[in-house]
């Protein structure tokens, strides 16, 4: 195995534990680091520590007050019910709903673990809500949202909606994204998106019906179609598109908007992509025969898992990250650790090889990659902290990944004309860049 890649198998509760330390090495970088630890813990089904630790994160009397204390409380929720404790978790849930935060996350968090739990109109109503609440141009004006903001039951200005849209290669992605993209920024909402849309009138209760009731007046106006709502609105767009089929409600505006985006982010990362409607659509159990409760039980939680690969990103905001040390932090590293110079046979070879293991990673389909700077003696804390010496080379990934924890990670690739990561000074496309 390579030392300085991250390994693929994790021992959650040893994570979690060198996590825990680590922030009691770093206060500033607590929040962070405890929010992984308890990931972890979860993952690892230790329910009951994992809430300690969120408590923790938003007690009162904590050393750092939370940057994000909704998002905790998202996740608190979502753990309770997770083992058991369903009114409390309900009771949070209302609340977090309540402040109608601004980012997308525990909006998420909260209308995922309500699915979860079959509460499939309570799930529908708080996507809607969290979407009203962050694209409050309606689905046709996503990224119009801060100019436009007079729409809509949730017209607060969004800080969500701020981000600018599409960063990623709007125009790549508008080109294969369809007919119904092909206007790309210009194409007038009328044109692509129905305006007797019901999904920024308010909560869309469906009456007896099955219709939805009349949405409240917004005076929306057409803005053009944004190229591509932000990013961290998708899982929201996407789990009402999924929660919606389930219901067996009609296609509205958002779901159009679903739709597109996900042709568009398939596009984008060159697969050709299964159409949302197939993907979430409960019908395809009866096109294979079967009205079977388990099969349909399967397909729900078939569904349901493409929950946790938004839940593991969240678990995992911070890169995949390879340990870089600079030439004059090399050459003390090995001098007061020889034994680490069959890891390092010279600095021009450590340069390459991480140049090629993130080339692997990203060949691999591996998303989010970085690179962490080493220094002798933060490394040397590291190992303390551990109870180890720091010639041990299997300290070395563990070390990245802690940095990488902390926030400290460069995104890799550099974006195009940048500098290069190695600190050589030369565009990244004249030095490691290079390609072949
Ligand atoms: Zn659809
Ligand atoms: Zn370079």
């Amino acid at each position: 195995m390579r030392p300085d890649t991250p390994a693929d198998h994790v021992d959650h509760i040893a994570e979690a534990e060198r996590l825990e330390r680590t922030a009691g090495l770093y206060p500033e970088d607590a929040e962070h680091l405890l929010l992984q630890a308890a990931a972890h813990l979860e993952l690892a089904d230790a329910r009951d520590r994992a809430t300690t630790l969120y408590d923790r994160l938003i007690s009162p009397s904590a050393a750092h007050p939370p940057e994000n204390p909704t998002l905790i409380r998202a996740l608190k929720a979502a753990n309770l019910w997770e083992y058991g404790h369903e009114a409390e978790a309900r009771a949070i849930i209302d609340g977090v709903r309540g402040t109608a935060p601004t980012d997308a996350a525990p909006w998420v968090i909260v209308a995922e673990s309500l699915e979860a739990h079959d509460e499939l109109d309570q799930a529908h109503e708080t996507f809607t809500e969290g979407l009203e609440r962050l694209l409050s141009a309606g689905p046709g004006g996503a990224a119009g949202a801060g100019a436009g903001g007079t729409a809509g039951a949730g017209a607060a200005r969004a800080e969500g909606a701020a981000v600018p849209a599409g960063a990623a290669d709007p125009g790549e992605a508008g080109a294969v994204a369809g007919p119904m993209a092909a206007g790309g920024p210009v194409e007038p909402t009328a044109a692509g998106w129905p305006a007797e849309s019901t999904a920024a009138g308010g909560p869309a209760e469906p009456t007896e019906t099955g219709e939805p009731v009349e949405p409240t007046p917004t005076g929306r106006p057409a803005e053009p179609t944004a190229a591509e709502p932000p990013y961290p609105t998708h899982p929201l767009l996407f789990g009402r598109h999924r929660v919606r089929r389930l219901l067996g409600e009609a296609h509205d505006a958002w779901d159009a908007l679903a739709d597109r985006v996900h042709r568009s982010r398939a596009a984008a990362a060159g697969r050709t992509p299964v159409p949302l409607d197939e993907l979430h659509d409960p019908k395809r159990i009866w096109a294979l025969g079967s009205e079977n409760p388990d099969d349909l039980r399967a397909e729900i939680t078939r569904l349901q898992a493409e929950l946790g690969s938004y839940r593991e990103a969240l678990s995992r905001p911070f890169p995949v990250a390879v340990l870089h040390w600079p030439a004059t932090e090399l050459t003390e590293l090995l001098t007061a650790y020889p034994a680490l110079s069959a890891e390092y046979p010279s600095h021009e070879a450590h340069l390459a090889t991480i140049e090629s293991s993130l080339r692997e990673l990203a060949a691999s389909g591996t998303p989010n990659l970085g690179i962490v700077t080493g220094t002798v003696p933060s490394y040397e804390a590291f190992a303390a902290s551990e109870g180890t010496s720091p010639d041990d080379p299997s300290l070395l990934p563990q070390y990245a990944t802690t940095l990488a924890a902390r926030g400290r990670a460069v995104g890799w690739p550099p974006e195009r004309g940048a500098e290069c990561w190695c600190g050589s000074g030369r565009s990244y496309g004249e030095c490691h860049g290079v390609s072949g």
